[in-house]
């Protein structure tokens, strides 16, 4: 992902090269580049318009320096610009004081919340929390199973819906679970929550009936970066339905453009707090904005 957007900054970049001081004409011409780059890479427009207002301004108020030359002043705004809507801080996860820290996962059905529960299960287990991943998915036919699946492989306790035992109920699930947790000492609660393939009402008051139920120290959207444009409309749906406190992106191992959910934390206003690069447990991370920044600009 990203292969075009930086192959477009760095011809933007290389129109500078070897220029004394910057005239308006120069900021002007690659802040244009800039700009068709960000737009074609589905940033979205709003997020593009304040990125290149801030580039312009920041390159014409800059200094003349001894130690970057012009082209380099502005890959370094562009760096900080691009660390500053992906975030600009490294978000962590909010642990509650009296454990079961409650995760709850949300988005749509592909998103890659099932994978992610194992995902964050395993990372979680290696940072010596003892999880417990919850299939509050009962929409998907499989979707119980999957998440024992994963579960298995990461090696961390599920909690499935048991016959008698709140089957069809996805908010009973979710709070017997944390009862269950309390019982059985698991210090972290993941609870996986039904997606469907696109926005509908019943789906997104499902989710806040549980968000609702469980008083969840953190709601992850989870977002497939390879939905492109439609990212954004998405993610205001969902922060309107669930009230995320957090984002995760997925899929970003495949091709397609991924500005927009670049454009996800500046739209709505939540951090991006984990990435996913692949199908397997540990294509998985904590999301850093500079490290994501320099990656895009190298
Ligand atoms: P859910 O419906 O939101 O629970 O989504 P799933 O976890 O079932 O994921 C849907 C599909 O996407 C599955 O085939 C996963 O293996 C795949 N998937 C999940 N995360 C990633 C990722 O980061 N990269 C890739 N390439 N595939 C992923």
């Amino acid at each position: 992902m990203f292969d075009s957007l930086q192959d477009r900054l760095q011809s933007a970049f290389k129109t500078l090269r070897g220029k004394g001081k910057l005239s308006d004409a120069d900021i002007d011409q690659v802040a244009r580049e800039i700009r068709v780059a960000l737009l074609d890479a589905d940033v979205a427009v709003p997020v593009v318009r304040e990125f290149i207002a801030n580039v312009k301004e920041r390159a014409r108020g800059a200094e003349v320096s001894q130690a970057l030359n012009p082209a380099q002043q502005v890959i370094k705004i562009v760096n900080d610009e691009l660390v500053g809507i992906l975030g600009g801080e490294t978000r962590r996860i909010r642990f509650a004081k009296n454990p079961p820290t409650v995760i709850m996962l949300a988005g749509l059905q592909g998103a890659g919340k099932t994978t992610l529960a194992g995902k964050l299960g395993k990372w979680l287990k290696e940072q010596g929390n003892s999880p417990m991943l919850v299939a509050a998915d009962l929409q998907r036919p499989n979707a119980v199973n999957q998440l024992q699946v994963v579960g298995e492989q990461a090696g961390v306790t599920v909690y499935a819906p048991q016959p008698g035992n709140g089957v069809g109920d996805p908010v009973q699930v979710a709070r017997d679970a944390i009862t269950e947790a309390k019982r059985t000492l698991h210090d972290v609660v993941v609870v996986d929550t039904a997606g469907r393939l696109g926005i509908d009402a019943e789906l997104m008051q499902q989710a806040a009936d549980i968000r609702a139920a469980v008083n969840p120290d953190e709601v992850l959207f989870v977002i497939d970066a390879m939905i492109g444009q439609d990212a954004v409309g998405t993610a205001q749906a969902f922060l309107e339905g669930v009230d995320f406190t957090g984002v995760v992106l997925s899929k970003l191992d495949g091709d397609a453009r991924g500005g927009a959910a670049l454009s996800v934390r500046s739209v709505t206003g939540r951090p991006i707090m984990f990435a996913s690069t692949g199908e397997k447990l540990d294509d998985f991370d904590v999301f850093h904005p500079d490290r994501m920044a320099s990656r895009i600009l190298d």
